[in-house]
């Protein structure tokens, strides 16, 4: 039996009859950049997420990269990020020509280790940037009081956490703006690159809208340095259409994550802890094995693909070189022995069964 990790076309096939109709309307509109297709998107976006704007980018580095240009942070700034992420995280940090400054994460959670952000705080520190990592959202409730007792801005990175809730408040209501990726294999995922911002700050809202497009809100008026990187008509229309699932397909996944927990506990592996008032949306699930290299060769030879997000820390990285800070190991060993698992709101009670046989037979029970 094959397992593929995801099953982007099932997803596709599912809602190929609203796509095409998307399609056809933005072809036949011949309109295809910031019109209404974009502005419907992001009204819709914006009340998914509960906050008052939404702005559509070209992809999720850009969103989390305006973001702080909009909070005019950049040179001799330092940004708190988590050891273990993505590397757009850092990324953006870089791009604005701050400093990210590297925090350890809870090895079972994954996310930011709220009791290691103030030892990692300078009087250059001028944000906490925590990623709801694998869908699952950081402890926001220590961050923040950490964050407001010393007056930093907190920006979440929420690539991969669309629908995430805490105290069943969702993704991008908990920092002063969040960036979000509709990269295809994201929960929400777009049919090519797409990112958004969400904020309640006016000022920051209008910052990035105007950032976005060429540092420009009328045309040819140019206003502040800009980039060029909108949303497009024919992504929000895909987006908009796929929103209207994006609840019912993060509880899919719920389900098989809530399967994964009940049947692999006993198992020689460590499991993600979900703490309480936590509600993730499972964009990724993540054991954390020994012999990690090995695991996943004996899945393989069992049809089970599996991925591993992220196998090189990124202060490992040949980009962080010059980087002279703190050596991470919760982050290396994090690297050395995390595998996600096949999951997706696509995925079959018979996969989800085969992965689970199969991890009990290498395992040895
Ligand atoms: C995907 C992702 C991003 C970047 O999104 P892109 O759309 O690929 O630019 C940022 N942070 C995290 C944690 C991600 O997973």
């Amino acid at each position: 039996m094959k397992v593929p990790f995801l099953d982007i076309a099932a997803a596709h096939a599912e809602l190929r009859g609203e796509l095409d109709a998307a399609w056809n309307r933005v072809v036949d509109s011949a309109y295809f950049i910031t019109g209404p297709e974009l502005t419907a998107f992001e009204a819709a976006f914006a009340a998914y997420c509960g906050t008052r704007h939404c702005i559509g980018v070209g992809n999720g580095l850009d969103a989390l990269s305006i973001l702080l240009r909009a909070a005019d942070i950049g040179e001799g700034d330092e940004v708190l990020v988590p050891s273990h992420t993505f590397i757009a995280t850092w990324y953006a940090v870089t791009h604005v020509g701050a400093t990210p400054v590297p925090v350890e994460i809870n090895p079972t959670t994954y996310n930011l280790d709220p009791a290691l952000i103030e030892q990692a705080i300078t009087p250059r520190t001028r944000a906490i940037m925590p990623v709801h990592l694998y869908g699952q959202l950081a402890q926001m409730d220590e961050i923040r009081d950490i964050a407001q007792r010393h007056g930093l801005r907190v920006f979440e990175d929420a690539a991969q956490a669309v629908g995430a809730t805490l105290h069943g408040e969702r993704a991008g209501k908990f920092g002063d703006g969040a960036g979000f990726s509709f990269y295809p294999g994201k929960n929400l995922g777009a049919l090519g690159d797409g990112g958004a911002i969400v904020t309640d700050d006016d000022e920051l809202a209008n910052r990035a809208r105007t950032i976005r497009n060429y540092g420009s809100q009328k045309k040819y008026h140019h206003e502040r340095i800009g980039y060029n990187t909108r949303l497009d008509e024919l992504q929000a229309a895909f987006l908009h259409t796929k929103l209207a699932t994006i609840d019912a397909w993060n509880d899919r996944r719920r389900k098989v994550a809530t399967k994964y927990l009940d049947q692999l506990a006993g198992l020689d592996i460590v499991l993600p802890n979900v703490p309480a008032g936590h509600n993730p949306v499972w964009h990724l699930f993540v054991i954390r094995y020994s012999d990690r290299d090995c695991l996943r060769e004996r899945l393989a030879e069992h049809g089970i693909e599996t991925i591993i997000h992220y196998p090189i820390a990124p202060l490992q990285q040949p980009a962080y070189e010059h980087m002279d800070t703190q050596a991470a190991p919760l982050a290396e060993q994090t690297a050395a022995e995390v595998l996600s698992l096949p999951i997706g709101p696509h995925l079959t009670e018979t996969q989800s069964d085969h992965v689970i046989a199969t991890l009990k037979h290498i395992l040895g029970v």
